[in-house]
């Protein structure tokens, strides 16, 4: 039997992004229908000083540091000689620091349960429909959920995107990838194990990792195109460097993320559908900013939502943060490129690096870091 629920807001995606969307509305004492299946959330994030500022206004700074890692560098080598390139030490007023996904999605929806408005349903929405007066989204059950409102938190590239741009079309498979893998830190040499961000830049590669769950655990993300991920590809990517060769190991499961392109969308808001998070931002994680900036999404409309009734402020999110956003995300895109030079060039990036030593590479990231919004 199909059920009809009517909500003033609902909240599609229950990621970062629309957790951290419902605390924002539930703090200021909306009632929030929060639609979305838990996701699977493998893996760590990195955090930096904007991102934490976010999490403060929102009340989640404290209890995500508790389950984090603070990080005092990012070290820079060369992923085929292991050859140290330069790195920049993080100044310990600012709070840098790593945190495994799942500690974060457990601090987001303890938070959230502690708001008595906010009201979960786990499904997953098949259509979003925005009509003149109410916007309606039907789950695969064929439910159908009304609401005055929606934000749609359903991450890049989903129906909540395509409800308000009208591009309903499956994106084109893109052309990165990101391979994950969470592996226990006694099975990596200790260079892995330090508290801070190891970045190896190779031949049209590279590789992030840093330590999480009390550096018990380390968090591994391999960069490269989509052909090159064939069978044996950790052989040929990894056995150059003595320092990689345990992640040949078979036995280590890593997850296959595409990369989607950075965009901005240049609208976020239209008629009852707002974006919010990833759906409005497809950030490339290489500046390590996509969930960060998705808490300063949340803490903007927080703020607004103390000033303003809820359609006021979810305009004035949406024209604010659209265009904060876009240094950043063009920033991130801009990593990638020079991350993933190949050849020449890439031996040319990491003499460069050598050369211009850590001032360099401080300012172009500091910015980011530091930055207000
Ligand atoms: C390799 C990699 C490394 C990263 N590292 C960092 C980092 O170190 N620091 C950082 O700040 N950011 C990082 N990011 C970015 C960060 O992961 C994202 O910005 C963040 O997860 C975005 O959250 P979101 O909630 O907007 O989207 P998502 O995480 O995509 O969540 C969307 C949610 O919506 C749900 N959903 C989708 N469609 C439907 C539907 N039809 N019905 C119901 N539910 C639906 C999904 O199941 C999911 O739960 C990284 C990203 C990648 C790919």
């Amino acid at each position: 039997m199909t059920n009809t629920v009517t909500s003033p807001i609902v909240v599609l995606g229950r990621g970062i992004a629309g957790l951290s969307a419902a605390i924002a509305l539930g703090s200021a004492g909306y009632p929030v229908h929060l639609i979305g299946r838990p996701p699977a959330t493998p893996g760590g994030l990195q955090l930096s000083p904007n991102g934490f500022r976010a999490l403060s206004s929102l009340g989640l700074d404290k209890a995500i540091l508790d389950k984090a890692d603070r990080l005092n560098a990012v070290v820079i080598k060369a992923l085929s000689t292991n050859r140290h390139l330069t790195e920049i030490i993080h100044d310990p007023k600012h709070l840098h620091a790593a945190v495994s996904r799942q500690d974060v999605m457990d601090c987001l929806v303890a938070k959230a349960e502690t708001l008595s408005c906010i009201r979960f349903t786990d499904t997953e929405i098949h259509t979003v429909q925005l009509g003149t007066e109410k916007a309606t989204l039907v789950s695969v059950d064929g439910d159908i959920f009304s609401a005055d409102e929606v934000i749609g938190a359903d991450g890049p590239k989903g129906l909540a995107c395509a409800a308000l741009t009208g591009q309903n079309s499956m994106p084109p498979q893109p052309a990165y990838r990101a391979m994950r893998a969470e592996i226990e830190a006694a099975k990596l040499p200790t260079a892995f194990r330090r508290p801070l961000t190891l970045l190896m830049l190779g031949d049209g590669c590279h590789m992030v990792s840093y330590p999480i769950k009390g550096g018990s655990h380390i968090n591994l993300v391999f960069c490269t195109s989509a052909d090159k991920v064939t069978i044996g590809w950790q052989q040929r990517c990894f056995s150059l460097n003595p320092l990689l060769s345990n992640l040949t190991d078979p036995a280590i499961s890593w997850a296959n993320t595409p990369l989607y392109p950075a965009e901005v969308l240049p609208v976020w808001r239209r008629a009852h559908l707002t974006l919010l998070g990833d759906s409005a931002h497809v950030m490339p994680p290489h500046l390590a900013q996509g969930a960060g900036q998705t808490f300063v999404d949340a803490a903007c409309l927080k703020v607004l939502l103390a000033e303003k009734p809820l359609a006021q402020a979810l305009d004035q999110m949406a024209a604010t943060r659209s265009i904060e956003v876009q240094a950043i995300t063009k920033k991130a895109a801009a990593s990638g490129q020079i991350m993933r030079l190949g050849g020449i060039a890439s031996q040319a990036r990491n003499i460069f690096i050598d050369i211009a030593g850590p001032h360099f590479m401080n300012s172009w990231l500091d910015e980011v870091w530091q930055a207000e919004n």
